[in-house]
């Protein structure tokens, strides 16, 4: 979500005259967004800060000056201290607030502006209908913010309440994604499943519906969308991964923990085997679905009973992919003043050994690939020259040799080899192709 805000605040800037500069020597201005969900983000916030503080001395002995902005959600959680311990900051602005950068920017040429509201009007209203270009694969928020207070998370604090774009504002950004190249959108959120946005019809609807309506426009020919809580799967959106061929068979579905114990204590407000049940119904649906996760290791309480429930719902799901945390303390988050905090030593040899299950799992999971043809949508230039990277309908990046003219195109690949974290593949020869 920062990446498609830092896009958003490209395109309220562009006015001013301002476009994205190649280095930071090169800036007028720089804005650090941010991110708070883990421990040590304000620590790395400052050592960025006092790095970039050298291009501004830089610029400032030739008689030039660079804006210094923070944004994002540490900026949201720490402006004021952020403003005292960094002098040289000129902005300190959250993630509900970057719509106003233009009248902050003007205010910073003469004095500190810090702007952590939490306006009532949503950013949405004000935001310009988005032209950035984000290539083949672009972002797209529908959703933001959240009621759910998990006891670990300062989601909430931060980002704010739940709130749901329009319908009609969503398809006509997804229009002006596809003019500009997109073939690809994700859809975000931070709870993307709860989305229940107002349709032009004055009536509700939840994301599988939301994601018919975008299923129609020329030109999307792939649907993603991310990340869902547990309690919002439901049935329409399943049904959408069996009827719509646009979206796409990957489901991000965070648990965090396997134990029941534990999910009550970080308020889930669901079972380990709902959770599982959510999957058989989704696997019933689309059985070729590839699913990922997040996990959280040594949440305050976890025995060692408690993290081998964890082992055991990875063992039970078989995760194509998944990422996995030390829980980390947040300020001002019920969990953080729990009694029975986990050693670190513990957390992280939790950690290793879930990790080495995952790996195995992701290893498993790509190497039954091989042999298979797949279509792939090519995002970008590989590393390699005369290389393109693209992805597999279950998310997986693959390298495959080919001319650029197929970036933005979906191309059968036969994949030949796999490894962690990519495949490799060779280009399926077809009419398509050499006319292409
Ligand atoms: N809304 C999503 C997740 C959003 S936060 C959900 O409810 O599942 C993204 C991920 O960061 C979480 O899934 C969690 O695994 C991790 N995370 C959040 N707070 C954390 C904390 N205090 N310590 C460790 N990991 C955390
Ligand atoms: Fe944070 Fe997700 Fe829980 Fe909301 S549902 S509080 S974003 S972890």
């Amino acid at each position: 979500m920062n990446v498609y805000d830092s896009h958003r605040m490209a395109d309220v800037l562009a006015p001013l005259g301002y476009r994205p500069a190649d280095t930071p020597e090169d800036a007028d201005m720089i804005i650090l967004n941010t991110c708070h969900i883990r421990e040590k983000a304000t620590d790395k916030v400052f050592s960025e800060l006092g790095r970039l503080r050298v291009h501004m001395e830089e610029k400032k002995e030739k008689g030039g000056r660079t804006l210094m902005a923070v944004a994002g959600c540490v900026a949201q959680a720490e402006g004021d201290f952020i403003m005292k311990r960094a002098p040289y900051v000129d902005m300190v602005f959250g993630p509900q607030t970057y719509h106003e950068l233009p009248q902050m920017v003007m205010k910073a040429t003469g004095e500190r502006v810090v702007n952590t509201e939490m306006p009532l009007e949503s950013k949405f209203d004000h935001l310009p209908r988005g032209n950035d270009n984000q290539g083949v694969s672009a972002f797209l928020s529908v959703q933001e913010g959240c009621d759910k207070f998990c006891t670990f998370c300062v989601v909430p604090y931060t980002r704010g309440a739940e709130y749901s774009r329009t319908v009609n504002e969503i398809l006509e950004e997804s229009k002006v994604l596809v003019d500009a190249g997109a073939r690809e959108i994700t859809l975000l959120g931070q709870n993307v499943n709860g989305y229940h946005g107002i349709g032009k019809d004055g009536k509700t609807y939840g994301l599988g519906a939301l994601i018919a309506i975008l299923a129609e426009i020329d030109g999307v020919e792939r649907i993603r969308y991310m990340t869902s809580h547990p309690r919002d799967m439901d049935q329409e959106l399943i049904d959408a991964h069996k009827d719509i061929p646009e979206l796409m068979p990957f489901l991000h579905l965070p648990i965090q923990s396997g134990s029941d114990k534990i999910l009550k204590a970080m308020n889930r407000k669901h079972s380990a085997d709902e959770y599982r049940d959510i999957i058989a119904t989704t696997r019933k649906a689309r059985p070729d679905m590839a699913f990922s996760s997040d996990f959280i290791v040594g949440f305050p309480g976890e025995t060692e009973e408690d993290f081998e429930a964890t082992m055991q719902m990875v063992r039970d799901v078989r995760y194509a992919f998944a990422y996995s945390f030390k829980y980390s303390p947040r300020p001002g988050t019920p969990a953080a003043t729990m009694q029975m905090h986990i050693h670190d030593k513990v957390k992280t040899e939790r950690l290793l050994r879930l990790q080495a299950l995952l790996n195995e799992q992701q290893l498993a999971y790509n190497s039954q690939s091989v042999g298979k043809i797949m279509p792939v949508l090519f995002d970008r230039k590989g590393a390699k020259d005369g290389q393109l990277h693209g992805r597999t309908p279950y998310y997986q990046a693959i390298h495959v040799k080919g001319n650029d003219r197929l970036y933005g195109q979906i191309v059968n690949v036969r994949i030949t080899k796999s490894h962690a974290n990519s495949l490799t593949g060779e280009i399926e020869i077809t009419e398509k192709i050499l006319s292409a």
